[in-house]
């Protein structure tokens, strides 16, 4: 791997790194609130009107036909500015690569540059309170309405991350109950407003509405928002989901970035011994997972699959960010606890260590991670599936 850039490449970090300047608004209100909702698609219009939501995108929507070598050099630029994880994440990390690769002009058409401004957010609408890691085991389901050249939606979605203040969802409903589990099952696209869908905020764990329980009611979707063919939802649904745990979610400029605050705090204060190898090893770690991840990117760009190695991103960077925050709450000892004027970085590390603490359950829990990685990288025996008779 060469870690050597292009003139053309320094450039582009060169103006991604001017215009994030000029622009970052820096932190924003918590985008699970009605207000802060409202402050990151503003961020997001701005990121857009000048061309900086979807770099990786063609130019006539909205891009700059930029490479994925390029485009992991923003994501650096984008999280050393400063600037705030984006609102848009569903719609232009999950959804959009399976729009470009599934979808029909018309669906391309309608539905991604909306994505690219803030003024259409995504929800993912995938978990059900009977399945999560068992996500082939879903029960909502969609029958037929040929009357109408439609699918009539009902069923329960749950952890819907952003759904009550989303404005559409994407999500897989069984189609077939005769088929085999992972068959059968349909992807449909669907507005949150539409008649018949209810969508309940679920508190987290600092009291924000950051979820939504999805309800469905006898939804009607014309055949125009199934997405891939009817019955083949599955292998929709799995090429997001290699994107979700590997780049797209969690790249490393994230990490660098914080780990590069956590360095500034530690020098602010006055370190014991013991918090002092946390901030080396959690330095160290960022490093890792940036040159690993640059590893990734020249193995894509010379055609190369992610594949079940998606699974060992996720493992590395979740347990990164809990490392971290757990570092820059021992630096911070009580004042940790301190909310409002005069806290340090006005409480983010604490609000910051609880979100850590969810990475190892949503993009897939970890230990189901672990399993991918020993079954499908190191070979190790499959586990024993419960539900199959010895
Ligand atoms: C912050 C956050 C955001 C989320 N956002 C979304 C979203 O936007 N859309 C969405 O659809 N979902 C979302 N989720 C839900 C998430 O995908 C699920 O929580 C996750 O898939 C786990 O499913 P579960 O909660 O049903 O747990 P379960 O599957 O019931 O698992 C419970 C425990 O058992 C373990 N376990 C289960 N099966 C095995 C096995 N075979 N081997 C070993 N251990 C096993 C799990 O690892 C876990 O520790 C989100 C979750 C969080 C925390």
């Amino acid at each position: 791997m060469s870690m050597k850039f292009t003139a053309d490449e320094s450039a582009f970090r060169a103006e991604a790194r001017q215009w994030l300047g000029e622009n970052s608004p820096g932190r924003l209100p918590s985008m699970d609130t009605e207000n802060g909702a409202r402050a990151h698609r503003q961020w997001e219009r701005t990121l857009a009107a000048s061309r900086w939501s979807v770099v990786a995108w063609p130019e006539d929507l909205g891009g700059r036909d930029a490479s994925l070598t390029e485009w992991v050099i923003f994501e650096e630029e984008y999280y050393r500015s400063g600037a705030p994880t984006r609102i848009s994440q569903n719609g232009i990390s999950l959804l959009a690569p399976i729009l470009f690769q599934h979808g029909t002009a018309d669906q391309q058409a309608r539905y991604l540059q909306p994505m690219t401004d803030g003024s259409e957010v995504w929800a993912q609408a995938w978990s059900e309170p009977e399945a999560g890691s068992d996500l082939a085991s879903i029960r909502s389901r969609a029958s037929r309405d040929d009357e109408r050249g439609g699918w009539i939606l009902s069923g329960q979605k749950t952890w819907s991350s952003r759904a009550p203040w989303a404005d559409r969802g994407f999500g897989l409903f069984r189609t077939d109950p005769q088929a085999e589990r992972h068959r059968g099952l349909t992807y449909f696209l669907f507005p949150l407003d539409a008649e018949g869908v209810t969508v309940r905020p679920i508190g987290q764990l600092d009291g924000d509405a950051g979820f939504g329980e999805i309800f469905f009611d006898d939804v009607f979707v014309s055949d125009d928002d199934v997405l891939g063919a009817p019955g083949d939802g599955w292998r929709v649904a799995m090429s997001t989901a290699g994107n979700e745990r590997g780049l797209s979610l969690r790249s490393p400029g994230r990490f660098c970035a914080a780990v590069d605050r956590l360095v500034a705090l530690w020098n602010e204060r006055d370190a014991d011994s013991a918090a002092t190898s946390g901030v080396v090893d959690s330095w160290i770690a960022a490093q890792a997972y940036r040159l690993y991840t640059w590893g990734t990117v020249e193995n894509l760009s010379g055609g190369g699959d992610i594949g079940a190695y998606g699974s060992v991103n996720k493992l590395f960077w979740s347990q990164l960010d809990i490392g971290l925050h757990e570092t820059a709450l021992e630096l911070l000892g009580p004042d940790a606890e301190l909310r409002g004027e005069g806290a340090p970085a006005d409480g983010a590390w604490a609000d910051d260590y609880l979100f850590s603490l969810a990475g190892p359950i949503y993009a897939g829990t970890n230990e189901i991670q672990r399993n991918i990685v020993a079954e499908r990288i190191l070979g190790l025996p499959r586990e024993i599936d419960a539900r199959k008779k010895p």
